[in-house]
């Protein structure tokens, strides 16, 4: 009614131009980063310290991560937990391409961010010989703190990212890995 229409005038005045509108982006990023699901997934003797960070103390759930999902299929946080074998590449490749897009991967410890002290030919250097790195967290292993801060690090990327931007990047990275 009349009144109704009014008093929201009113309050539209006093917020500033386009609150009221909001942006269908930031909503977006505030969504996505809201409800992570990261992959079950550990390697090696990082993963011990990211299962750490969902235990009560930590509290992994209330980034609204409240569970690690069973299936890469229902999964778009890939924490990649330790040292990455020669063997477990294609593996990892594998689960990273059944996660529906937008996803995101953090390299958790020196391990998996570079090789750290595994330089031998059974590990690969770096797991972004492999896929694609958001956040490269440092640490042998890192704690569960650390994790939780490449965690919310991650959402203010999340929350920034425009629309598609990050899709049309993932489809260019596809297509020349296709080409090589
Ligand atoms: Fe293990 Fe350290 Fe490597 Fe993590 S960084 S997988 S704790 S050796």
């Amino acid at each position: 009614d009349d009144s109704l229409k009014g008093a929201f005038m009113g309050i539209e005045e006093r917020l500033p131009g386009g609150f009221l509108l909001g942006s269908v982006e930031k909503i977006a990023g505030w969504a996505r980063k809201s409800s992570l699901w990261p992959a079950t997934f550990g390697l090696a003797c990082c993963a011990i310290e990211m299962m750490a960070a969902g235990d009560p103390r930590h509290d992994l759930a209330r980034f609204g991560m409240e569970r690690f999902s069973a299936t890469p299929r229902q999964a778009d946080l890939l924490v990649v937990a330790g040292r990455v074998s020669q063997k477990m590449a294609p593996v990892i490749r594998s689960i990273y391409d059944q996660m529906p897009d937008p996803k995101w991967v953090i390299a958790m410890g020196v391990c998996a961010s570079s090789g750290g002290m595994f330089n031998n030919y059974a590990v690969v250097q770096g797991v972004d010989h492999i896929v694609p790195v958001d956040v490269y967290l440092p640490g042998c292993p890192p704690r569960p703190e650390m994790l939780l801060d490449a965690i919310v690090k991650l959402h203010d990327r999340i929350g920034q990212a425009r629309l598609g931007e990050r899709r049309a990047r993932q489809v260019a990275e596809r297509d020349s890995a296709a080409l090589t």
